[in-house]
């Protein structure tokens, strides 16, 4: 998709839109709501990509992050991009980490629309500064320690910027600093308040990754600081703080690190499925990567679907292999203007738990379910529960579903109706994610089916996959995931006992604790 497609008579609106400083439960509500009904979003490195992979599929997304390239002249050409856009007509979020108006460049942005006659409006976020305070029990303010806050930058000053006056900040007494990118000029920025008159014995930290689950501290004393960054090798986002209110910390900090801390993970699942386990995964502290490597498309066959309405009412199977059969089957069923009363008289047969429960969600208790989550368990499962001689069955599946089940019953001689549902297909990648995952490949690699690693192979070659996959460990849902993977030469290091997502997650966690423990 390009910027400069035709220009449309109304004119859209930029948002500037806070998302927080990293976790993407941290964005307003008011935010979520433009992601989710905006036309556009244009991004950078700093917003949790979640938001972004969470929009609704007709969203427009452009990364004009560090690896968009020609990092100086960025700015203006990310504003240039923003009024191309609302000139399309197109309501277009401005996505930026943090708060916009906080070191974030939000002020130049909003000079470049007002100049060009773009309307925008501005929704505040979560700045690192507060972020920090909340993930450490560090309080800002302190009616014992601290009257006031002072924030700051520690970037090195450009012709275009105003110094920082640190010596004149370090006579202030009784309040606390923040120092937003400050990591990299620490010791000058330190040499220069104490310089200046501050306490070299003052309390203060350095925390990285603020409220995610690897958030990680480092405290010193001032002028201990600079010397205890370079010793822990601190990294960016980093915020320093410095004040009494850094000693609270000790009584008040809560956030502890999760088994899956640090850990960037690769969700493969289709876009609708995958913000379940992208939760899950940040509950244990991990970082989600979400790039699905398969779309699902609904399907509506007719001719299946007027098969399958002359056996209603009859006492037969319906047989559901997958999450996305259900809810399409569903949508299907609906949008014919029938309701669950259609399927009154059917058995309900499921894969596994995970499509049992989005069963449940419609109302449906599954009668059949295999232990082992695979077609052919299932397939000989409903041949041992017998009674099928003369029955009819509806087999609710994709496209690309082999059809070992419809055989096996057959064999047994029941008569079969496919209902083909939905269709799935390789989705695209934006290029500078296949870079992000080709250069430094993830922690981990999610695999939730066999067409999610079909679409891995598809999206990035075959012989990257394999070679990405070699340096991950790639995990399985189950062995017919597993089986696929191997059948591109994809070793899967972990398996999940429990053929759902949570098992998945189970699967990880212990495979982390099993590889990290002292022998
Ligand atoms: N607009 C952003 C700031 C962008 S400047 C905001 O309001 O937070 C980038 C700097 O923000 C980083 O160098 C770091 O100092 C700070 N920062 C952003 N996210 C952070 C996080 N999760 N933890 C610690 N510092 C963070």
């Amino acid at each position: 998709m390009t910027t400069d497609g035709e220009m449309s008579e109304k004119i859209g609106t930029v948002y500037l839109v806070g998302a927080g400083p990293g976790d993407p439960g941290l964005i307003t509500l008011r935010g979520y709501e433009l992601l989710q009904s905006c036309d556009a979003v244009v991004y950078d490195d700093l917003a949790a990509y979640e938001l972004v992979a969470a929009t609704p599929p007709h969203v427009e997304r452009y990364y004009v992050g560090k690896r968009a390239g020609k990092h100086s002249r960025l700015q203006n050409e990310t504003s240039k991009m923003l009024v191309m856009l609302v000139k399309r007509g197109l309501n277009v979020v401005r996505l930026k980490g943090g708060d916009p108006l906080v070191f974030a460049r939000g002020g130049e942005e909003a000079t470049y629309l007002k100049q060009a006659g773009v309307p925008y409006e501005i929704i505040p976020g979560v700045t690192a500064m507060t972020a920090v305070a909340a993930g450490t029990g560090i309080p800002l303010t302190d009616r014992r320690e601290s009257a006031w806050v002072l924030m700051a930058t520690g970037h090195e000053a450009t012709s275009a910027s105003l110094p920082v006056p640190w010596e004149e900040i370090a006579r202030l007494k009784g309040g606390t600093v923040a120092i937003y990118m400050g990591v990299g000029r620490l010791s000058v920025i330190v040499e220069k308040l104490i310089a200046g008159g501050a306490d070299p014995d003052i309390s203060a930290a350095v925390v990285v990754n603020a409220y995610t689950g690897a958030q990680r501290i480092v405290r010193a004393n001032l002028h201990k600081l600079p010397e205890q960054c370079i010793e822990q090798k601190v990294e960016s986002p980093a915020l320093v703080i410095i004040g009494n209110v850094v000693d609270l910390m000790e009584k008040l900090s809560w956030m502890t690190a999760g088994t899956l801390a640090g850990k960037r993970i690769l969700v493969t699942r289709p876009r609708e499925e995958a913000s379940e386990i992208c939760r899950k995964l940040r509950f244990h502290g991990g970082e989600p990567i979400p790039l699905p490597t398969i779309e699902i498309i609904p399907e509506v066959n007719r001719s299946d679907w007027e098969q399958v309405e002359r056996i209603f009412g009859e006492k037969s199977w319906i047989i559901f292999t997958s999450k996305s059969g259900v809810t399409h089957f569903f949508d299907g069923l609906f949008m014919r203007g029938y309701d669950i009363r259609a399927l009154g008289e059917f058995k309900v047969a499921a894969i596994g738990p995970g499509t049992a429960d989005r069963l449940m969600q419609f109302g449906l208790k599954a009668d059949l379910m295999p232990e082992i989550s695979t077609v052919a368990e299932l397939a000989s499962k409903m041949v041992k529960a017998g009674d099928l001689i003369g029955k009819s069955g509806i087999r609710v599946r994709g496209n690309l579903s082999d059809d070992i089940l419809e055989k096996t019953m057959e064999n047994a001689g029941a008569r079969v109706c496919p209902l083909t549902v939905y269709r799935t297909r390789t989705a695209d990648w934006e290029p500078h994610w296949l870079k992000v995952v080709k250069e430094s490949p993830p922690d981990y690699i999610t695999f939730t089916s066999g067409s999610t690693v079909e679409g891995f192979v598809s999206i990035i070659g075959k012989e990257a996959a394999v070679d990405i996959a070699a340096n991950s460990t790639v995990v399985s849902i189950g062995p017919s995931t597993t089986e696929v993977a191997e059948s591109f030469g994809i070793k899967v290091d972990v398996e999940a006992v429990e053929h759902t997502l949570d098992g998945l997650v189970e699967a990880m966690v212990k495979y982390v604790i099993s590889t990290t423990q002292p022998a």
